[in-house]
């Protein structure tokens, strides 16, 4: 997956910031899915199973489309030797299960970001 923003620039093609928030005002943006992926609807999705839950993408995708950054680390727990990622969002960094719906850690950073628009 990958994403293009484009943001505005005043006359002397300067990137905007009309809010003040110190990030240029976007314009636009651009979601591709890339098809080297297996893709499936799969809301219980299983990590490593070589699918990838394109629902779970495209609401991570579209939190990128809202200014919406990766937060969570990960680990590897050492009983399972899996990757665990926390706090569990579905904006984390990496996929490793289905999540087809926001998380309080997706929705405490989105309220974070939008909370005073379009007031600040
Ligand atoms: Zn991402």
């Amino acid at each position: 997956m990958a994403s293009l923003s484009r943001s505005w620039v005043d006359g002397g093609g300067n990137p905007t910031d009309i809010d003040n928030n110190n990030t240029g005002d976007a314009a636009f943006r651009e979601i591709y899915y890339n098809d080297g992926f297996t893709w499936e609807v799969d809301p219980n999705d299983q990590p490593f199973d070589g699918r990838t839950d394109l629902q779970t993408v495209a609401l991570h995708e579209a939190g990128h489309g809202l200014s919406q950054g990766h937060f969570g680390r990960g680990a590897i727990n050492n009983q399972t030797g899996r990757i665990q990622l926390s706090p569990q969002a579905v904006m984390n960094a990496g996929y490793i299960f289905g999540q087809q719906t926001l998380l309080g850690a997706d929705n405490a950073g989105h309220c974070s970001n939008w909370a005073n628009w379009p007031n600040n």
